[in-house]
């Protein structure tokens, strides 16, 4: 559910017409609807208060500092996999008692900026870096707590490029070693090795591989209890899906809470989730203008002012995003996030952008309704590994992010300049 809606054929944002801040603030452009990120922060929250749980939202997904302040507000944690993140979430006020620091490749300096800052945890990979991070604790006379990341081997049923809890992948250590680091690093001077976690992979559709994930991850507690480490809590990570195909494509997180919390409910260790996508993923479009139409062969080209260093996600994951018209003519269904909802005289076009690559491309062979130059599109659920992975390749500055409230909307990150692509050059 979100507040991009289609009224008198017309697609808005909660109250203002998407035409209107294209006009005003260009295109390409990012538009995030404020009313969507708190429901979807909410729906999370909600769903595991019986828990007790803390939510800390994945900075990397989007991690505007505006966003990030207006989630702080609402008591949200902050997941981060970095100095830059870091720096981001205490910017915006996060509570670094409710910042978890991510990541397989922690450098000392971001390591150090993690227990400068009295971080809650820090998700540790390997013991090569529990090592590390207790010797930088000791140089800087701290303690610090850790959770070990766990690879629970379960399949996610994803894209491999996204896919993270299997044997095979870089992340975690096999949940089958996780008992024999715990004993090696049972009494460091430094570092309390007192957590487990998991992030299996993202969208996750599925509630079942979480299930199973989380049992064997309580089972690993149990036995670690049962030698006599002290489990302070279960970081079960993220990856809750969104709609991008359809309106019913992802289950609500509350599906996912409905066996989820049985499970974990009442464990004398705290309980910690660490969703992105499925809070900002629905709560962010992309709008971009048609410039020229072509055909080439057989194909008929949409070419558009947003490239692939805009919105990456299409040529790097395969990815489907829900791409429409924002003014619509009377027998085209409105904004349904639907693949089968095209006119009767719908084309069948390549939707591509002005970068000089092959892979620059937001849809191949889509239906859409008849599109001119000058048109305005918008790319649906693209809140999510949108503008955060958006580049300058080809010199392109990087689009402006807009956040809509009610009737009211704020830039809330201004297009880059011509002279912001050289300035860092100068010397
Ligand atoms: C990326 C990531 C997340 C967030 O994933 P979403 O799919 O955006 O929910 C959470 N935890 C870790 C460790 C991650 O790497």
């Amino acid at each position: 559910m979100d507040f991009f809606n289609y009224r008198n054929n017309e697609l808005y944002c909660e109250d203002i017409p998407a035409a209107r801040i294209a006009a005003e603030v260009g295109t390409p452009v990012y538009v995030y609807s404020k009313a969507t990120f708190l429901r979807h922060y909410h729906q999370v929250a909600d769903a595991f208060a019986p828990l007790g749980a803390t939510i800390c939202y994945s900075i990397k997904c989007c991690g505007n500092v505006n966003i990030l302040k207006m989630l702080a507000r609402e008591g949200c944690g902050f997941d981060v996999t970095s100095a830059g993140e870091l720096f981001r979430a205490l910017r915006a006020g996060g509570d670094p008692k409710k910042i978890i620091f991510a990541g397989v490749g922690k450098n000392d300096d971001e390591i150090a900026a993690g227990i400068n800052a009295g971080i809650a945890a820090f998700n540790c990979e390997s013991e090569a870096e529990i090592e590390n991070i207790d010797r930088i604790a000791g140089a800087l006379g701290k303690t610090v707590v850790g959770a070990l990341r766990v690879n629970p081997d379960v399949d996610p049923k994803t894209h491999a490029k996204t896919t993270t809890g299997k044997k095979e992948s870089k992340f975690g250590v096999d949940i089958d070693r996780a008992e024999r680091v715990f004993e090696r690093y049972r009494s460091l001077a430094h570092f309390r090795l007192a957590g487990v976690h998991t992030h299996i992979g993202s969208p996750v559709l599925e509630v079942q591989p979480y299930v199973e994930a989380a049992q064997k991850v309580i089972d690993l507690i149990d036995r670690l209890t049962a030698r006599g480490h002290k489990i302070e809590w279960f970081d079960v990570g993220g990856g809750f899906g969104v709609n991008y195909t359809s309106l019913t494509q992802a289950k609500p997180v509350s599906e996912h809470a409905k066996l989820l919390v049985p499970l974990l409910k009442n464990k004398p260790y705290k309980i910690a989730f660490e969703p992105g996508r499925y809070i900002a993923g629905n709560a962010g479009i992309m709008l971009t203008r048609v410039q020229y139409r072509k055909t080439g062969g057989s194909k008929h080209f949409v070419i558009v002012d947003a490239g692939m260093n805009d919105l990456i996600r299409p040529t790097l994951y395969e990815a489907y995003h829900h791409i429409w018209p924002a003014k619509i003519r009377d027998i085209d269904t409105p904004g349904s996030r639907t693949k089968d909802a095209p006119p009767a005289d719908a084309e069948v076009v390549d939707i591509v952008g002005p970068v000089c690559e092959t892979g620059d491309y937001f849809a191949l062979d889509r239906r859409l309704p008849p599109t001119q130059r000058g048109d305005l599109l918008a790319v649906f659920t693209a809140g999510a590994y949108g503008f955060a992975m958006a580049s300058n390749y080809n010199n392109r500055p990087r689009p402006p992010e807009v956040l809509v409230g009610g009737s009211t909307y704020t830039v809330i990150r201004k297009r880059e300049t011509l002279e912001d692509l050289v300035r860092p050059e100068e010397a």
